[in-house]
């Protein structure tokens, strides 16, 4: 196919694909759609060899957020029966994270719900990023509290993190109909404070709200353009008792033919599959890997991934190897492009068609998550 041909050379070139060639990926057929993970898979193989990054997720503070997302359990109103709890203490973080990273996890993500943190919230996660950091100096740490103040993204890097993850989610034209207490300026506004302060820059999308092909090009573009260093890829996972729950759009080909895109739009950047992999992928989860080169090992913020042990046979039994600690993520020229993150050598940052048809709702796949981080339940890693 030409247009595969095209996107691979420009994918090994680094040069932007036009709004019609993404478009174009997104609108193949699925008898088409192992051609199109093949070509996407030579340009993640290119940058990226066949190491698979494995990323470990900490709730910090669960539920009872402010913020009234419509795709997330934690919001405002949610009905969904998630775990809620307010901040773990550092050691708890600490003892939470160790167990990601003896499961082969290379980068630790200590998420909490909320609009933003205060400078004392600002604090203890400083607290936290230094307990982890004593256990384990090799660690990556991304911290992903919410909307950042002047100075705070400062103070987290001091602290030693590494990162700063806040997604755009969704375009900018659909923002507003998903979240009403915060905009999609202040979303990019936040990327840009982490990118300023020297952390590596992760931010990525949401697909499967009943967005728009254009939507999701849209969102990516804007993502290339923030030039973030990963790029994580969620598939909804449509909680009952949030406004999203009856939203079953995504078939594991149209997840694959998403990811396809992002890997060409954003050909030397970790393309990361987040939360959704197993609800949405299923069985596919190792096609997948052809296209993303990291993933999160074991359970999700509010929900279950599938135990630990899976993610790291599937990632052998496909032929990939887990990325170790000494292993460079990124690409030469952007590892050295700017200071920051343990993931690069010297540091670094990083319409009008519809939407698919809903499929049938699949509830049996979602498990909250009832172990781990805020309970006295071994995590899964
Ligand atoms: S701000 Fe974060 S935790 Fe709060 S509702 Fe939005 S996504 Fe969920």
């Amino acid at each position: 196919m030409d247009l595969l041909n095209t996107l691979v050379d420009k994918g090994l070139r680094r040069e932007l694909p036009t709004r019609e060639e993404a478009l174009a990926v997104l609108a193949t057929s699925d008898d088409d759609v192992l051609d199109v993970v093949a070509a996407a898979g030579k340009v993640r193989r290119h940058w990226f060899g066949r190491r698979v990054k494995l990323n470990y997720l900490v709730n910090l503070k669960s539920g009872l957020c402010p913020e009234d997302c419509s795709y997330c359990s934690q919001r405002l109103g949610s009905k969904a029966d998630i775990l809620k709890y307010t901040w773990l203490k550092p050691d708890q973080a600490s003892e939470a994270a160790a167990a990601g990273l003896a499961g082969g996890a290379k980068r630790v993500c200590l998420v909490a719900s909320g609009r933003g943190p205060t400078d004392r919230d600002v604090d203890r996660v400083s607290d936290t990023i230094r307990a982890i950091k004593d256990r384990n100096e090799s660690v990556e740490v991304c911290a992903c509290l919410g909307l950042l103040s002047d100075g705070q993204a400062e103070r987290l890097r001091e602290a030693g993190a590494d990162a700063y993850n806040h997604n755009l989610n969704t375009s900018e034209g659909t923002y507003a109909d998903i979240t009403t207490t915060h905009t999609y300026a202040d979303r990019v506004d936040t990327v840009e404070k982490a990118h300023a302060a020297g952390l590596s820059a992760c931010s990525g999308l949401i697909a499967g709200m009943g967005e728009s092909d254009e939507d999701l090009v849209d969102v990516v573009f804007s993502l290339r353009a923030l030039d973030p260093d990963s790029v994580p890829v969620n598939f909804l996972i449509p909680f009952e008792g949030t406004p999203l729950a009856k939203e079953w759009n995504l078939t594991p080909q149209r997840c694959l033919r998403i990811l396809a895109m992002v890997r060409f739009v954003c050909p030397d950047v970790e393309v990361r599959i987040a939360g959704g992999r197993e609800v949405h992928l299923r069985t596919m989860q190792p096609l997948a890997l052809h296209l993303a080169n990291s993933i999160f090992l074991g359970d999700y913020l509010t929900s279950e991934g599938q135990a630990g042990k899976a993610d790291l046979e599937m990632i052998a039994d496909a032929g990939f190897e887990v990325e170790g600690a000494d292993q460079v993520t990124l690409p030469e020229h952007r590892a050295a492009a700017e200071a920051g993150c343990g993931s690069h050598e010297g540091g670094g940052v990083c319409g009008s068609v519809a939407a698919q048809p809903v499929q049938e709702a699949r509830t049996d796949l979602v498990a909250v998550r009832r172990r781990g981080a805020g309970t006295d339940l071994a995590p899964n890693a």
